[in-house]
């Protein structure tokens, strides 16, 4: 069974700018995500290699979440986890059109499972791609067919540039916003290839305190760090 005492929290802090920290023991599941919400820290290919190679030591499987994909700007930051060398023997990445085309509440998206990724059942290897093709066909009740017309849209030559002209905007948003809360004096992360900004409170309050004096001072309402299970 997996219960909470079965969850470690990968090591995301300020010293490392926020990007998780190789861990020192065996971890089965790794689940990571670049762009990342809610820091808006993106992974580099040598970040990306670091943790392809430690599922690959230790037989541990990446779920990578790409969904803020679309927002990297960076040529230098990979686009898919498969850009690494092996990432096809350990890692699935998912997709959805939540972000990239205010799909969120339609429900659609997509992943990919390597035939590379093999498990060991039964002291052999078998394919995760062909049990999870059998989970679906007997237990997914596949997308509306309005929610695939809409995303078959986000191919075409329209739907692409209407989504650039978003992208671009909540782009220009938090460039903007992280350059002037930079100019003001506060230390800021994320903002680039990213659209969230993840702030520090300036006198290291907690950030729920730091929240309620925005909110009540200066009529802002942001987001206070979320709730972890710690
Ligand atoms: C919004 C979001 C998703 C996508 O969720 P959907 O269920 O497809 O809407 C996935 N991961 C992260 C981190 C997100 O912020």
């Amino acid at each position: 069974m997996l219960g909470r005492e079965n969850i470690e929290f990968i090591e995301c802090r300020e010293e490392n700018d926020f990007i998780p920290k190789i861990p020192d023991k065996k971890l089965d599941i790794i689940y990571l995500c670049s762009p990342n919400n809610p820091t808006g820290v993106t992974m580099s290919k040598h970040d990306l290699e670091k943790w392809v190679n430690y599922a690959r030591e230790n037989e541990a499987i990446i779920l990578f979440d790409s969904v803020y994909e679309v927002f990297i700007k960076d040529k230098d930051i990979p686009h898919s986890i498969y850009e690494i060398e092996g990432a096809k023997e350990v890692a699935i990445e998912f997709r959805s059109y939540s972000k990239l085309a205010g799909f969120t509440g339609v429900r659609c998206s997509f992943m990919v499972l390597p035939k590379e990724l093999k498990i060991e059942c039964n002291s052999r290897k078998i394919e995760l791609n062909e049990l999870w093709r059998k989970r679906q066909n007997t237990k997914f009740g596949a997308t509306s067919y309005i929610a695939q017309k809409g995303a078959e849209a986000v191919y075409s030559e329209e739907g692409q540039k209407e989504i650039k002209e978003n992208i671009d905007y909540y782009l220009k948003n938090a460039k903007y916003m992280r350059e002037n809360l930079s100019k003001a004096g506060f230390t800021v992360y994320g903002g680039e290839s990213s659209p969230y900004i993840l702030l520090k409170s300036p006198k290291n309050e907690k950030s729920w305190d730091f929240f309620d004096a925005l909110l009540e001072k200066g009529n802002v309402i942001t987001t206070p760090r979320f709730r972890v299970w710690r």
